[in-house]
């Protein structure tokens, strides 16, 4: 990519930049992928994206082609005035910040937004909290496409008594539909990190996929059941919920149709659901 006579690279270099670990600084400079992740992500003219890691704004650029309005959100102090250079459009905004610690919400209001979209190259490190936080906060998001490590990829879309079927799965399950688009391999990237990436749509959900009566027993027993992988159920719950009697909690998974010695890996989020419910009825019969 030409920035005047020099390359982004050559600017970098210029601007003695140095790449950043600790922060996942891999970054893309292809702009056919670039393109790839901007048409999947199926923005339009008028698209009010929030961007989380605009490295040098290679994606950034892209966005603002296809006619987004940008809000591209990066934590490194450094590469902020090499964007303000860089970028002279009106239809971008460049906020230097810990995405963890901002209110998404709050900042696309203030730019007079009402939804958006988040598109993102994420920085590894911190995948899991971030696609939580934007998952739980449920906020205005109305799409998100994100590249991640492709591991982490398979988790959320992963299936019962699959090794990567986890807490994370079912969490992230119940507010969104998770669809991997395409691969990318590592040697995309500069420089070049230890894994491959995956290209992944979270589309939030208006309405969970089961209904329950607590959200966050049904979170706590789902916590329960794979932070003890190798015990079976009934001991998982028990660990976790000492107050509970073992009499009253194998009443509880009889009536919810759970064999009490599978572990809980092997069951689905509508399972976990019946679960919970039952629990909590059990509960308003004890009281
Ligand atoms: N979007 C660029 C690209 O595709 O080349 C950069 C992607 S790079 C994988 C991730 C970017 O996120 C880095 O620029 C990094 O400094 C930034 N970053 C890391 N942690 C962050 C955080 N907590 N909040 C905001 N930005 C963060």
């Amino acid at each position: 990519m030409e920035r005047g006579c020099l390359t982004l690279r050559e600017i970098l270099k210029k601007h003695n930049f140095r790449y950043k670990k600790k922060w996942g600084q891999n970054f893309i400079f292809e702009q056919n992928l670039l393109q790839r992740i901007v048409t999947e992500a199926g923005i339009v003219p008028g698209d009010c994206v929030v961007e989380i890691g605009a490295g040098v704004g290679t994606l950034t650029r892209e966005l603002l082609a296809q006619g987004a309005q940008v809000l591209a959100i990066e934590i490194d102090r450094t590469l902020l005035p090499l964007l303000a250079s860089l970028f002279a459009e009106e239809n971008v905004v460049f906020v230097q910040g810990d995405v963890m610690q901002l209110d998404l919400d709050e900042l696309t209001r203030a730019q007079g937004w009402s939804g958006y979209k988040v598109v993102a190259n994420l920085p590894y490190y911190i995948t899991t909290p971030l696609v939580m936080k934007l998952l739980e906060e449920e906020a205005e998001i109305e799409d998100i496409v994100v590249m991640m490590q492709k591991e982490v990829a398979a988790r959320l879309m992963a299936v019962p008594g699959t090794k990567e079927y986890g807490a994370l799965t079912l969490a992230v399950q119940y507010y969104a539909e998770p669809e991997i688009l395409f691969p990318v391999s590592r040697h995309v990237f500069q420089p070049v990190p230890q894994v491959d990436s995956a290209v992944i749509r979270l589309k939030p959900r208006k309405e969970p996929p089961v209904q329950v009566e607590d959200k966050a027993l049904l979170f706590r027993i789902i916590k329960a059941a794979f932070g003890q992988r190798r015990k079976v159920l009934l001991n998982s719950l028990l660990k976790t919920h000492p107050g509970v009697e073992k009499k009253t909690l194998g009443e509880v998974l009889v009536q919810a149709g759970i064999d009490s010695r599978i572990r809980g890996e092997v069951l689905s989020l509508e399972q976990f659901a019946i679960l919970s419910n039952i629990w909590v009825a059990k509960i308003k019969q004890m009281i």
